[in-house]
């Protein structure tokens, strides 16, 4: 491999303990009649988005406004809250807001692999379905290297799986494609997303932390497409640097 693309949220920086710090405040002034025991579930539904949320402003469909505050309401009606107007919205954004970016943090094993990986001599970048300038503030905050190349939602309007995103990243690198790989979180959306793009196709698939339930059959399905699971970022260097032989 030439070169690496990572994805940023719960693959590099643990995005669902951020969730959690940020509901729990949100949980405590807006959903009081809930309490701290409930904020698991609440962070649980937030992830699901399974009204296609955060997909639709990905795929340009809605706006990142729009996404977060129909996604807010959705899991107050889950819950129990009040469904928020606009300015109840961005009062409950700002709250959020400060409270998620003040937990901003990197997993243990995401400095060591991308140094595993510069060390020996492959380009590392990012392509991430957030925006990039707030990716680069996360990466920042999160005290990691932040890499020169940083593909963002705000590329082409449109973020993974559409192939450009891919592409861009590996375009960015200067490495071909074949000899690119990309590592996320989410099987569909990244592995199988760069496979289709062209690329190699890594799934990090940390214990415990899937946003749905995916059947064994979809996990084998995958592998025989080409998808390689990593269980954490520690394998990934030497996943691709010294792959077993045939
Ligand atoms: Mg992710």
């Amino acid at each position: 491999m030439d070169g690496v693309l990572f994805d940023v949220d719960d693959t590099l920086i643990d995005t669902r303990a951020a969730f959690t710090v940020a509901w729990e405040v949100a949980v405590g002034q807006f959903l009081p009649a809930l309490g701290p025991g409930d904020v698991d579930a609440v962070v649980r539904s937030w992830r699901a988005d399974v009204d296609g949320y955060y997909a639709a402003y990905t795929q340009g469909r809605m706006s990142y406004t729009e996404q977060r505050w129909r996604r807010v309401n959705a899991v107050h009606a889950e819950h129990g809250g009040p469904a928020l107007d606009e300015a109840e919205f961005h009062a409950w954004n700002t709250v959020y807001e400060e409270a998620f970016q003040g937990a901003w943090a990197a997993f243990d094993d995401a400095l060591a692999a991308m140094d595993a990986l510069r060390s020996a001599g492959v380009a590392v970048g990012i392509v991430t379905n957030a925006r990039s300038d707030y990716q680069r503030a996360k990466l920042e905050r999160a005290g990691l290297d932040v890499p020169e190349v940083l593909v963002g939602v705000d590329r082409f309007g449109v973020g993974k799986p559409d192939p450009r995103i891919f592409l861009a990243g590996a375009e960015g690198l200067g490495t071909d494609p074949a000899r690119t790989a990309y590592v996320g979180d989410e099987l569909e959306v990244d592995a199988l997303g760069a496979i289709r793009a062209g690329l190699r196709g890594l799934w990090l698939d940390r214990p415990g932390t899937r946003r749905h339930e995916i059947p064994d059959s979809t996990v084998t399905a995958a592998m025989t497409s080409g998808v390689v699971p990593l269980p954490s970022l520690t394998h990934l260097a030497p996943t691709l640097l010294n792959p077993p032989a045939r």
